[in-house]
């Protein structure tokens, strides 16, 4: 053994080893971070679930480093494709800095606002979501691999942004899928004891972190909303599952809509969007708890008309076998919207369904244009804000659709 070389190169740790199937490997040279069941030959070294692991192609060629979850539809989460880089605190430091440093480069560092401060696979953290929300941090957790590291995580975060309390959200349907077994909770400083407050280009929000829908507010729609509220000006607009008020607070404060109809299906949102109203000292919204699909029809036999409307539903399309049956409702939906819209409406329809291509959802709008006899012209066709980025090596993250329309 020569002394240079045993200096010169740095030590590796040797990881139990996940072999591929033969043709298997070009998704994982492509930084593919997901190598899922069908795509493993054989496992040498019993890894334990949350242990590292290597991946190796059919012809014994090391490809990247992950983390092992025989549990998990995708057994191994990737992280590194450098044989020489460990996933160890040095990493994740790094993985976060950079994280940090894109949304800081985006303007997105305000202390009063609100950001997602890490988005999974676009940040090369597969099963990490970090939102900022004033001075709070809400992890959110989809993988084993972070939950078993979520201590240091935190610990990281701590480090790098100083936040006033982090608290922890498992996503409750993988938590047992990926076999979490931590709760949520908090990780670090005291967590508020009422909801935040955030600004967001001017429109108040009060964020509930720890009893929220997903992490507490969707952060994903900020661009949307802002935008939207400039079309909205003027108009009688109705905010079709409106949250906490994100798109009617918007365009009754920045766009000047006249008057806002806002409709949720959970009182406790809608409770949140009155109080949300009331902070923004705005007195042209109307709440109402109900089902979107009934109130609609409603509002139709009621024979009310709006010269706006936005539908931000909940994810229809679970997965790809429920697509033809999620365009459908898609369809009924904006259909039924057409109803209530004037001539000269705008209608801003917004999908998160990943597996609804943002093409299927243009052919579906064509699909309700023809059907209703109205003529649709597309001013915008977007996606979710910045800090949600996509990245070129898995595009899976793609999910937001948000397109502005003048129906005629
Ligand atoms: N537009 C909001 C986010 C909407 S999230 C914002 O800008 O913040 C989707 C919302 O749809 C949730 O608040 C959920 O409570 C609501 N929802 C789900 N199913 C519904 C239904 N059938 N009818 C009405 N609202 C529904």
């Amino acid at each position: 053994m020569s002394t240079t070389s045993a200096t010169a190169e740095p030590e590796v740790a040797t990881y139990p080893r996940v072999l591929l199937k033969p043709r298997k490997a070009n998704p994982f040279y492509a930084r593919h971070p997901w190598v899922l069941d069908s795509a493993i030959h054989r496992i040498e070294g019993d890894p334990a679930d949350g242990a590292v692991v290597d991946l190796i192609s059919d012809k014994g060629k090391w490809i990247a480093r992950g983390v092992f979850n025989r549990r998990s539809r995708i057994q191994v989460r990737l992280y590194s494709w450098r044989a020489d880089e460990a996933l160890d605190e040095t990493f994740f430091r790094q993985r976060l800095e950079r994280a940090i440093r894109l949304r800081a480069d985006l303007g997105l560092a305000d202390p009063r606002g609100g950001a997602r401060i890490v988005y999974s696979e676009a940040d090369g953290l597969s099963g990490l979501i970090v939102d900022r929300y004033g001075e709070h941090l809400v992890i959110y957790v989809t993988a084993l691999a972070i939950a078993q590291r979520v201590e240091m995580i935190a610990g990281l975060l701590d480090e790098l942004l100083h936040p006033a309390s982090i608290l922890l959200r498992i996503d409750p349907t993988l938590a047992s899928t990926e076999g979490i077994e931590v709760a949520d909770g908090v990780l670090r400083g005291v967590a508020p004891e009422a909801p935040v407050q955030i600004d967001e280009y001017g429109v108040q929000f009060t964020v509930d972190l720890s009893a929220g829908q997903k992490t507490g507010y969707f952060l994903d729609q900020r661009e949307n909303r802002r935008v939207a509220a400039e079309y909205l000006r003027g108009r009688r607009v109705l905010d079709m599952f409106c949250y906490t008020g994100g798109f009617g607070l918007a365009a009754a404060k920045l766009g000047g809509a006249t008057d806002v109809l806002a409709v949720d299906s959970s009182r406790k949102a809608i409770a949140m969007a009155e109080s949300n109203a009331v902070l923004n000292g705005l007195t042209q919204l109307r709440f109402q708890v109900g089902e979107a699909f009934t109130v609609l029809d409603e509002l139709v036999a009621a024979g009310e008309k709006f010269s706006g409307i936005i539908l931000d539903p909940p994810k229809f399309a679970k997965g790809r076998k429920s697509l033809e049956q999620a365009l459908r409702a898609y369809h009924r939906l904006n259909r039924q919207a057409l109803e209530l819209l004037e001539p000269g409406g705008i209608l801003v329809t917004c999908s998160c369904s990943g597996h609804v291509t943002p093409d299927d959802f243009l052919y579906m709008l064509i699909g309700v244009a023809h059907k209703s006899g109205r003529s649709l012209q597309f001013l915008e066709r977007r996606g979710a804000a910045p800090d949600h980025p996509v990245s070129a090596d898995c595009l899976e993250n793609e999910y937001l659709k948000c397109v502005i329309c003048r129906v005629s």
